[in-house]
């Protein structure tokens, strides 16, 4: 394991000083669960690692007076399971960072780490997707807010630039009559990471079976993860029955453009896809009590 010095700023404004004054040299460190195997195992070797997680701002769990969620970068899954209010607002978020690792993973790791790590089967990716989420992320010279949709770049990469440091996660309030779940599969039962991952999210008219908006977002079948647009347009504005559920999962598989590899072919994570969008959209139904 390489060397590297270590720092542990315990204000924003320091941190950010510290990353322009540094650029490039430094690597974030929230967990740590992905950061420093990669370290061990050569692939990255930052000259400084700066342990953000005694920043404030970056360990903020709050909902506004709208009913967003502002939820610190650094702010470890454990603490997401563990809030209720997050599970009764956005059960869909709760679900992916149940997932993640094992409970020792889980105390550490951050749902700002995983994103920002830049896999494209991190589990909470999907599901941020899909709750429209946004992102805070702040240099010296301020701070910009953008949708999680633009945060990706490829596989382990993200558009943040070496200056630059993810605050928070925004999720807007959650409309009545939605539902989300997410579904992955993995080859091992646990500790395993997603070969497939898909995440779907239904808000329904105030009466009745119509989709008033569908969201479907993929994970580990493109470079990034990504939402299945064709898919979502299908459903919307539309009353959900199982023949159009199933054509909207056909579409979302078709969407995909997954690679071969060891752990499984293209074909076959293609064909996960409309396995797990029908029983994700499924699932949604039921949390909201429709019957098909
Ligand atoms: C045994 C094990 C099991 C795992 N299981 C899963 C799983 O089931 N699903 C899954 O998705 N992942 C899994 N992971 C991967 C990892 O735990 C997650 O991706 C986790 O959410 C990373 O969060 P972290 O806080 O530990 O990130 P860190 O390791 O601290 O950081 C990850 C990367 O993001 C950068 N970074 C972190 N915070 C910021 C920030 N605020 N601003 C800018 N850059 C930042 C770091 O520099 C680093 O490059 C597993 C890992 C292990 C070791």
């Amino acid at each position: 394991m390489n060397d590297f010095k270590y720092i542990r700023p315990t204000s924003l404004e320091q941190a950010l000083a510290f990353l322009a004054q540094t650029d490039g040299e430094v690597r974030p460190l929230a967990g740590g669960t992905d950061l420093i195997p990669q370290i061990r195992e050569g692939r990255k070797a930052p000259a400084w690692v700066m342990d953000i997680k005694s920043i404030p701002e970056l360990n903020r769990l709050e909902f506004d007076v709208n009913g967003a969620l502002h939820l610190g970068a650094a702010v470890p899954c454990a603490d997401i399971i563990a809030s209720d209010e997050v599970g009764k607002r956005f059960d869909l978020l709760r679900q992916t960072a149940s997932l993640i690792g094992g409970m020792q993973i889980r105390n550490r790791a951050s749902v700002g780490g995983n994103i920002c790590n830049g896999a494209p089967s991190a589990d909470t990716a999907p599901a941020l997707l899909c709750l429209g989420a946004s992102v805070h992320v702040a240099t010296q010279k301020g701070m910009r807010k953008s949708p999680v949709d633009d945060f990706f770049r490829g596989p382990g990469e993200t558009r943040l630039s070496s200056r630059e440091l993810l605050v928070e996660i925004e999720i807007p309030p959650a409309p009545p009559r939605s539902a989300g779940c997410y579904l992955r599969m993995t080859p091992r039962e646990e500790m395993d990471i997603a070969i497939v991952g898909v995440a779907s999210y239904v808000v329904l008219a105030a009466r009745g079976k119509r989709c008033k908006e569908a969201r479907i977002s993929l994970g580990a079948v493109a470079p990034t993860p990504i939402r299945a647009k064709k898919a979502e347009a299908l459903l919307s504005g539309k009353t959900l029955e199982a023949g159009l559920i199933e054509e909207a999962s056909r579409l979302a598989a078709g969407e995909a453009s997954p690679i071969t590899d060891i752990r499984g072919s293209a074909d076959y994570r293609r064909h996960l896809v409309e396995v797990l969008t029908r029983r994700t959209l499924t699932a949604c139904l039921q949390s909201l009590r429709v019957e098909m």
